[in-house]
């Protein structure tokens, strides 16, 4: 429960619109499937969207709800008949080509790995060359040497890595390092890969005070064994920051293939979990422990700063994160960031997003930005005017 005398803390979340203003422009859920973007949609892709969707223009699909679709379809095959069977027999190959197709759409410059199959302990972009909204936002709330900053939370419902490069560049190159345990390596323990007790001091205690980085839906570069009887199913590894296996190395996005297996012998899935009502997040345990702890920072939390988000309210999860971890924020202040449309309302209070937050906390101290995310910075001083110019 927070109360006003605790110690500042502050949660960032980000949404599609935080990557889509990052300076990759990447897509929103909407408008994904782009044949003019420059990736290429596949004839196995298309036709396998055509089969569900019928004969609409592919721009008008929103992504989520494809995998929302296949996920349950793939469910509802546990209990089909042989006909059914045959019908949907489709839907593997479908999703495996979903998979590569979003990996490819969302994908942003990393440097060219130099010994391939070597764990790649230096492969992350540089600190300049990260994302400078997220780069200026992460400096404002999450800086060691702020009251609060190693407290903070960074919380993404995004698959990309915009956020990953920014946030591991800051913490390995910029920010003094310590024996402290930073978020990137405190994800890899979430995930299993290393032991959360192995990580210096004790702040890696999962429910402890410092702060996290959690991604509630997955990430492009997580993979898991979909066997339920395999050792390994528990697991999860960041093909990217994972590097002390070899594996990782072989599933970046570009060496991504679907006949990439695990010692079971079945063949390794990327995580991106879909916000669908049927989802059962206990089936991956990495995610449900993030969810767990995003409560818990939320509930916490003195401030919230929240960018590019929606809060569809078909989005249960998310709605549910968002009434259960601030049932008691009493009158905190929350940022609420986006990017006003041509139809939208003049007055920012009377905005979708700022009414679902107020919503979900009716006392709350809302603060509307409405100019998007880049404006945001220059309003709150986290950059300069001239840094920015090109984004705003
Ligand atoms: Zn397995």
């Amino acid at each position: 429960m927070a109360e006003l005398d605790q110690p500042q803390r502050t949660v960032i979340m980000l949404g599609a619109g935080a990557s889509a203003a990052s300076k990759y422009a990447l897509p929103v859920m909407y408008g994904f499937f782009d044949p003019d973007c420059g990736t290429p949609i596949s004839e196995q892709l298309s036709s396998g969207l055509c089969r569900i969707y019928g004969d609409v223009d592919i721009r008008r699909i929103n992504v989520e709800d494809v995998f929302g679709h296949l996920d349950m379809a793939a469910h509802y095959r546990d209990y089909a008949e042989t006909k059914t069977l045959l019908d949907t027999a489709y839907l593997e190959a479908l999703r495996i080509e979903l998979e590569r197709y979003v990996a490819q759409r969302l994908e942003i410059p990393h440097p060219e790995p130099t010994m391939p199959g070597f764990p790649r302990q230096d492969m992350y972009v540089a600190p300049e060359e990260t994302d400078l909204c997220h780069r200026a936002l992460f400096q404002s709330h999450l800086n060691p040497a702020l009251d609060g900053g190693y407290r903070s939370t960074v919380i993404t419902t995004n698959y990309d890595l915009v956020a990953d490069y920014a946030l591991r560049a800051l913490e390995k190159e910029v920010w003094p390092t310590s024996s402290r345990a930073f978020r990137m390596e405190k994800l890899s323990g979430v995930r299993g890969r290393i032991s959360l007790s192995e990580l210096p001091s004790g702040n890696a205690d999962p429910v402890g005070d410092a702060g996290w980085y959690l991604k509630l839906h997955g990430s492009l570069e997580w993979f898991y064994c979909p066997n339920e009887d395999c050792a390994k199913r528990a697991e999860c590894f960041s093909a990217i920051f994972d590097t002390e296996w070899g594996l990782g190395f072989n599933a970046l996005p570009e060496h991504f293939h679907p006949e990439l297996t695990c010692i079971c012998g079945a063949h390794w899935r990327q995580l991106i979990v879909p916000p669908t009502m049927a989802k059962d997040y206990r089936k991956y345990p990495t995610l449900e422990t993030q969810w767990r702890l995003a409560v818990r920072h939320l509930q916490e939390a003195n401030r919230i700063v929240i960018v590019g988000l929606s809060f569809a309210p078909s989005d249960v999860r998310l709605t549910w994160l968002m009434r259960h971890g601030l049932r008691w924020f009493g009158d905190r202040t929350i940022d609420v960031v986006y990017r006003k449309g041509r139809h939208d309302p003049a007055d920012p209070q009377e905005h979708s997003v700022v009414r679902r937050v107020r919503d979900f906390v009716p006392n709350a101290n809302v603060n509307a930005y409405g100019e998007g995310f880049a404006s945001y910075l220059v309003d709150t001083g986290a950059v300069d005017h001239h840094a920015v110019d090109g984004l705003l």
